[in-house]
């Protein structure tokens, strides 16, 4: 067990997990408290950082009250620009409501409710402490019409560079703030001290299990992703035929803290007799177990809700109209 603060490997708190929750989760530790010891604990070598956040095209969905309160937060409105945008205000209630209705009413309320309500505040949030570049997302959200801008939907909000930039500009502010990641460095599993409290993590060095240590703290925040990137679990969770999709991001999210979480009877958020995800149309010719660093997301089918998609049999198998990403 740790001597107490002095020891080396006793920290404050350990994140698991450096992508987009994981280094926003150590920076509001340390803006919170600066003279806390934050170190993150990340699976991936250094070369795949970021984790998922690092594949997407950073689009943010925020609630707002239109053009006007988004301006001052993003960097790509020159003044002449402005006159020639037309953004409604996406409400609250616009947000609550796309919520519900792409989940088909199994949002978590508690946890929807943080995410519609905080969604400004974390924009400038993120912009003030986490150096994130926003800008509007032209390419993406808006057409010129008739020499106006005119967006739609909820996505108004996307980073300048994409997950790329997301991902350099967090890296840059936790950097800054003195907080170590420890890559190639996967948590095996979870410890509890004498009182069934989280103690801290048991880690192995590149993925050689032999050579397992021992990390302290009394806070462990995972941030260590879902299951997307294991053929396994994604049949046996999400049943038959899962196994052959394609991994868009990282290779490197296998569901193991979901799995040492629920060894611990950790409680349970959401529904698991009907797991879902988050599936887009992807390239046929995409790697299928991980992602590509260079492209990232550029293997999406984005168009298709304008046209018909008909599988190897001719048959068509989804709704292409059911959104047109709103
Ligand atoms: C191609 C693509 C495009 C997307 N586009 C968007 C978008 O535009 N907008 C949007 O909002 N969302 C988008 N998403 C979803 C978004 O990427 C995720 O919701 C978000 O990145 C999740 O962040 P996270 O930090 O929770 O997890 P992740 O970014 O997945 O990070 C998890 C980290 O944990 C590490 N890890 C896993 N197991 C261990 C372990 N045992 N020990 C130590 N570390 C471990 C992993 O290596 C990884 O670095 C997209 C996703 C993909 C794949």
């Amino acid at each position: 067990m740790p001597q107490g603060p002095l020891d080396p490997n006793y920290y404050d708190i350990i994140v698991v997990g450096s992508g987009a929750a994981g280094l926003t989760a150590a920076l509001s530790a340390k803006v919170s408290s600066p003279d806390l010891r934050v170190l993150i604990v990340e699976k991936a070598p250094r070369e795949w950082r970021g984790g998922n956040g690092y594949f997407t095209a950073g689009a943010y969905r925020t609630a707002h009250d239109g053009l006007p309160s988004l301006l001052p937060l993003v960097s790509n409105v020159p003044p002449e620009l402005k006159d020639k945008i037309d953004l409604a205000p996406y409400t609250t209630e616009d947000f609550q409501h796309d919520l519900q209705r792409v989940t088909g009413g199994r949002i978590d309320k508690e946890l929807g409710a943080v995410l519609v309500n905080d969604s400004l505040d974390t924009v400038r949030w993120l912009k003030e402490h986490g150096n994130v570049d926003w800008w509007l997302s032209f390419r993406r959200q808006a057409y010129e019409v008739q020499g106006r801008w005119k967006f739609w939907g909820g996505l108004a909000l996307t980073v300048k560079d994409g997950g790329k930039g997301l991902i350099k500009n967090l890296s840059e502010a936790v950097t800054k703030r003195g907080i170590v990641t420890s890559f190639d460095t996967k948590v095996e599993r979870l410890l509890l001290n004498g009182e069934g409290s989280i103690a801290g993590v048991e880690v192995s060095k590149q993925g050689n299990a032999d050579s397992k240590f021992q990390l302290y703290a009394p806070s462990v925040i995972l941030c260590a992703g879902g299951f997307e990137a294991n053929r396994e679990l994604r049949k046996s969770f999400m049943g038959p035929g899962w196994e052959l999709a394609h991994v868009r991001g990282t290779p490197y999210n296998t569901g193991d803290m979901l799995l040492a979480a629920l060894d611990l009877d950790a409680r349970k958020a959401g529904d698991y007799s009907h797991t879902g995800c988050h599936s887009v149309c992807w390239d046929a010719d995409s790697p299928p177990d991980g992602g590509d660093r260079d492209k990232t997301n550029e293997f999406t089918k984005s168009g298709y809700p304008l046209g018909l998609m008909l599988n190897v049999r001719g048959q068509r198998f989804v709704d292409e109209g059911v959104d047109l990403r709103k």
